[in-house]
Parts: structure tokens; sequence; C-alpha cells
């Protein structure tokens, strides 16, 4: 790693050098999805994928309730209106039944998120996105690596079956740099091209200026690490479903706990390990955990519509009974690449020990 850093400071390419080139055809390699463009971060790759779609003020964007912020920060930063729907109790995924349900005239695209590492039920939604002419923008920050298979047996990657996928590698991603760092799939060369420019503030020619675009770029440093990390990504992947089955194994019987289910027609990579809490103090539990050293957390404890920032008059307390329900139950216990099977055992009996 160090070397691969030292090659870039040697070299000085620290802005588009040639490993950021190659980082976006190794991960089109390793995906299967025809164009990866490297950008800054996981928020601005939603940013750009909506600017790309030719998305404007006013159009409606359907996304889950239960996520990270950035997703609807984005959809509201561009003037466009944020629909929230509720999520699958199961997969906490959002509920393709809900997005049929918040369809208006003005919706034009869906923010499937694929939660904690695996995908978003996507033949249904990709179903109602033809039907209704609309956009689907796949938020794969949390899955990547992660599969989708559809009934007749196709498997898909996260991210490479609706019209743009966005993922990041922030540091905690399950590909993560050493810094901030991001990128955009799409099979479509055309918007591929078009991605590229608004990236490259819209540039078509160097200093021919043919939209409105942005300064995003994956750092060459960055991209040298992730270049390294990707020829592991499988066996972090592994490694994250070893310690879930782990833990899967230890909590499964418990009356106080929930699981984590997994879906059916996805694999599972785990970015987070996410139990419901039943008849618990969940705060009292992560106090406890904390005294003895564990980290927990819990993603995410207030739903997008009981935010002072995206508090809107369509939307009341109780709107979203599955979502809030998870926001007030969920909790994370700590998953990564390096779990050994005596930290993970600790960590373990310490929940237990609380709960019995
Ligand atoms: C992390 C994350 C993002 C944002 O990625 P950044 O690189 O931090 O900008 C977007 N959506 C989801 C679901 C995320 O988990």
């Amino acid at each position: 790693m160090t070397k691969a850093i030292q090659n870039v400071i040697d070299t000085t390419a620290f802005i588009n050098g040639p490993d950021v080139k190659a980082f976006g055809t190794e991960l089109e390699q390793h995906l299967g999805i025809p164009h990866v463009i490297p950008c800054a971060n996981g928020t601005d790759a939603l940013q750009i994928a909506m600017m790309a779609l030719n998305l404007k003020p006013g159009d409606e964007v359907i996304t889950a309730n239960f996520t990270y912020v950035a997703t609807a920060e984005v959809i509201a930063l561009l003037g466009l209106k944020p629909v929230l729907v509720d999520v699958d109790p199961n997969t906490f995924c959002i509920d393709p039944v809900a997005i049929e349900k918040a369809i208006t005239p003005n919706t034009k695209a869906i923010v499937p998120v694929h939660l904690f590492g695996q995908c978003a039920d996507m033949e249904p939604i990709m179903e109602i996105a033809n039907r209704h002419n609309l956009f689907v923008i796949e938020d794969t920050a949390q899955a990547i690596g992660a599969n989708y298979t559809y009934a007749n047996g196709k498997k898909m990657p996260a991210g490479g079956i609706g019209h743009v996928g966005t993922t990041s590698f922030f540091p905690s991603k399950n590909l993560g740099c050493y810094g901030d760092g991001g990128a955009i799939f799409t099979a479509n060369e055309d918007l591929a091209k078009r991605i590229r420019m608004i990236c490259n503030h819209g540039q078509s020619v160097q200093y021919v200026h043919d939209d409105i675009g942005v300064n995003s770029r994956l750092d060459s440093i960055q991209a040298a690490i992730l270049r390294v990390k990707l020829k592991k990504l499988d066996a972090y992947s592994s490694a994250r479903v070893a310690a879930a089955n782990a833990y899967d194994a230890a909590f499964a019987n418990h009356p106080k706990l929930v699981i984590p289910k997994r879906a059916a027609n996805s694999t599972h990579v785990f970015h987070q390990y996410t139990l419901q809490l039943k008849d618990a103090d969940r705060t009292a539990l992560r106090e406890f955990l904390a005294t003895k050293e564990i980290p927990s957390m819990v993603y995410y404890p207030i739903p997008l519509h009981m935010q002072k920032a995206y508090t809107d008059p369509r939307y009341k307390e109780g709107d979203f009974p599955i979502t809030e329900q998870l926001c007030k139950t969920v909790f994370s216990l700590p998953i990564h690449t390096e779990m050994e099977a005596e930290m993970q055992q600790y960590i373990i009996n310490t929940v237990l020990e609380f709960l019995n």
C-alpha cells in the first residue's frame, strides 16, 4: 500500500493520474458494469447522477425514509421534491408497494437505497419504473459487491440494475479509501459521457463548457489505495458475512433480539449488522456496551420526516410506521473485516449478559 501511495507522490500525478483511470476500469471489470466514473464522494455521486438525468426543479423523486440523509439531501439541494416512502420491515429497504402508491404525474425518479449491505427488491422496482417511465438511481454506498437475482435466475450487481448507480469509498464503507471518494455507475454510454462532463465543470473540450457542472474528482492517491483494496473486496465481503453468521447463530433465538433478515433475492455484504431490540432499553444496552469498550451505533435514530431540515406539511409523526419503529429499536454491533473470533465472542457475551 505504501508503495502505491509513494508512486503517486513520486510521479506527482495527484489529479486525474493514471491510477484514477485504471481504478475505474478495474472496478468496471470487477462488478461487470460497463461504465464507472470516479468522483469525490458518495453524496456528489448522487447529485451528479440526478443532474445527468436532467431532473428539473419541482420534479418529484421517491426515496426511502429510512436512510442516510445524503440521499434526500441532494434531491432537496437540486430543487427537486423528495417524496419519502416507508421500508420493508424485514430488509429495511424501500417498499415497492409504497413506491407505487407515491407516484404522481410529477414523479420522475426513484432512488432505492441498498441499506446495510443488501439490495432493495429491484425487479418490482424496475417494473414500476418502466411502467411509469421513471429513472432509477441506486444508492449503493452500503452494498458494493452485493448481487441481486431476478425471478428468472439472472444475477445483477448492486448499482448496475437501475439507469444509474452511485457509491461511496468513505473509509468505513465496504470498499473504503483513506479519505473521501465515490463513483457513479451506468450501462448507458451517452449517459456515462454526460456524467464525466458534469464531474468536470460541464466541460466537453478544454475550456468549452456545454453544461453547468461541478468539480468532483477522486484523488489519485485514493485511487491508488482503492486499486490495492479492490483486489480484496470479495475477501472483505466474505469476512463480513462470516462475522454476521456468528452473530446470527448467537442471537437467533433470543426473545429480545430480532436478527437481520436476509432477502431471498439478494446477497448481503453486511455493511452493518443491525438487530432490532424488543422489550429492552436500547440506551441502557448501549451504555452497558460502552462501559465494556464495545462501540455500538444506531443507524438511524431519527426518520427523515422528523428532521428539522426536512419537515414538510405533507408528513407527520405516524405516517411511516415501519421506519419510525425501526428508528426506535435498531442498533448495530461492530462488524468489519478483521473480526477475531475471540473479540466477537466477547461482544456476544456482553450483549447477552445485559439482556439475560
Ligand atoms: C455513506 C453514504 C452516502 C454518502 O457518501 P459520502 O461519500 O459520505 O458522501 C450516501 N448514501 C448512503 C446510503 C450512505 O451510506
